[in-house]
């Protein structure tokens, strides 16, 4: 009998060290088909983002390298992702599927249909936890439901299993269809994919900014461990400062696992305010998508139900416009959209502030504003996105009550004492051109307080 390969599907993990679904592959003994399928098809599976597919257009250039270096190809196919992956194991003959696990709904259902199916096909088929840190259905309150509220739930989390160390990377592999792949089974040019802008190119901010890639994201947590840590719990939330670690495409897109970044921060300063402080945030994504799991719909659905009586008024395109441009006369504000569209991201205090212009000075929908994020930032994730604007509005888990509304104005002293952070991204401040603020800020919050009481009375 001739070979059965292994096919190893990767998704949001686009790495080579600590996957265990590569390890598993690796230790089966049999060639290797490495694929990673564009699925824009399948029902229920989010579309990326704009910013989303210029960065995984270069990180699966930067796989790419890395299998081959190893002995690999990597297949791309688009497509349905389960009519992908069966057509690829009729083409090969292959024994065996290994992928790391999602946990979105969509994703979900995908995975356990062709699961089953294969499964049922004579194939080993297997799933490994790699992109959390803890398994959403391990860490139960004491009744036996999930966690709502984030700090009892990251308490029960430390008191769990410490996460398992990371996987090396392989050495060299078997690549199925000959040395190093070739004559494996087709797939697509990366270029034909269409990922990058081109009509305009308006990718140039980001390129400035980020390098894509599991090597990059590496050097970028052992920078972070070195220079900023130390600070990281006293200056996290300043705009003005880079003091935070940057890593959140890195992880969205798997580059590299929280497992190495939890064993490396401790390894560095265990002990340290600011490794307890960083570990909570990446804690804070783990909440994200363990409320996710839960609750599949977080992107669309109020997570409190009581807000969907919250009387949104018509939307006013132009508000809206003026909010994505950066043209709300409204300093920081406007100098956080303008990062976001430049740059392909936003410091965390700039969303949170962004985040509640929008849904409480303009009193538009949470879901519009989630929507432009996602379409333009470069970490826009299943699970923290729609959390992070569920908890601003104030209809998600463990949410900020509705009735603070950040104030820009105040944000701004506090965080950007001198200025910088706005002078940066609006030079025209002190200019005639600068418009005038295209609300008052303390009448807009009024009503939205007023618009509150609904959601109030409805519980
Ligand atoms: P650090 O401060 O260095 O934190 C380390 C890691 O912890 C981050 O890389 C990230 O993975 C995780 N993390 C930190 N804060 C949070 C948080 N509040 N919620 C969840 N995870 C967190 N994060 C995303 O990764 N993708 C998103 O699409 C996203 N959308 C957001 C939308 C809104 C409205 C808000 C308020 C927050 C959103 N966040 C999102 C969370 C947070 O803003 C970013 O993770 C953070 O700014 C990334 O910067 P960093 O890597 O330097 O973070």
């Amino acid at each position: 009998m001739g070979a059965t390969p292994s096919i190893v599907w990767f998704r949001d993990d686009l790495r080579v060290g600590d996957h265990p679904a590569l390890h598993a592959a690796v230790e089966r003994g049999e060639p290797i088909v490495a694929v990673h399928v564009l699925d824009e098809e399948s029902a229920g599976v989010r579309p990326l983002g704009g910013a989303a597919k210029w960065w995984l257009h270069h990180s699966l250039a930067s796989l790419a390298d890395d299998l081959s270096d190893r002995g690999v190809r990597l297949v791309l196919r688009r497509g349905p992702a389960g009519r992908v992956i069966r057509s690829l194991v009729d083409e090969t003959g292959a024994g065996a599927v290994f992928w790391n696990r999602r946990y979105g709904g969509a994703e979900r259902e995908v995975d356990a249909d062709l699961k089953s199916g294969l499964a049922d096909a004579g194939l080993e088929v297997r799933s490994f936890g790699a992109s959390l840190l803890f398994e959403p259905w391990t860490i139960r309150t004491g009744s036996g439901t999930p966690f709502s509220v984030f700090t009892p739930f990251w308490k029960a989390c430390l008191a769990a299993d410490e996460p398992r160390h990371p996987l090396p990377a392989p050495r060299e592999l078997d690549g199925f269809g000959g040395p190093y792949g070739r004559g494996g089974p087709a797939g697509d040019h990366l270029d034909d994919w269409g990922l990058l802008p081109t009509h305009p190119d308006w990718a140039g901010g980001l390129r400035e900014t980020w390098e894509p890639g599991e090597r990059a994201a590496h050097r970028r947590l052992h920078a972070f461990l070195e220079e900023d840590l130390a600070e990281y719990a006293a200056g996290r939330d300043r705009l003005d400062r880079q003091s935070t670690s940057r890593l959140s495409p890195h992880l969205r897109w798997g580059e590299i696992s929280p497992h190495a970044i939890w064993h490396a921060t401790r390894e560095r300063a265990a002990g340290t305010e600011g490794a307890r402080k960083f570990l909570a945030e990446v804690g804070w994504r783990e909440f994200a998508w363990h409320v996710l799991f839960h609750f599949p719909d977080l992107a669309t659905r109020n997570w409190r139900s009581e807000f969907d009586a919250f009387p949104w008024p018509r939307l006013h395109p132009s508000a809206l416009t003026a909010w994505e441009r950066g043209r709300t006369g409204v300093p920081v504000v406007d100098a956080a959209m303008r990062e976001l569209w430049h740059t392909g991201s936003m410091h965390n205090r700039a969303r949170m502030v962004t985040a509640s212009f929008l849904t409480k000075n303009l009193l538009i929908d949470w879901r519009r504003g989630e929507q432009w994020f996602w379409d333009t930032l470069v970490d826009a994730d299943h699970a923290s996105n729609p959390f992070g604007w569920q908890w601003v509005a104030g209809s998600g888990a463990d949410a900020a009550p509705y009735f603070r509304v950040f104030n820009p104005e105040l944000q701004r002293e506090k965080f950007d004492p001198d200025g910088r952070y706005v002078g940066r991204w609006v030079p025209e401040l002190d200019d005639d051109g600068y418009p005038e603020p295209i609300v008052d800020l303390r009448e807009t919050r009024a009503a939205a307080l007023a618009a509150y009481e609904r959601v109030k009375a409805s519980k």
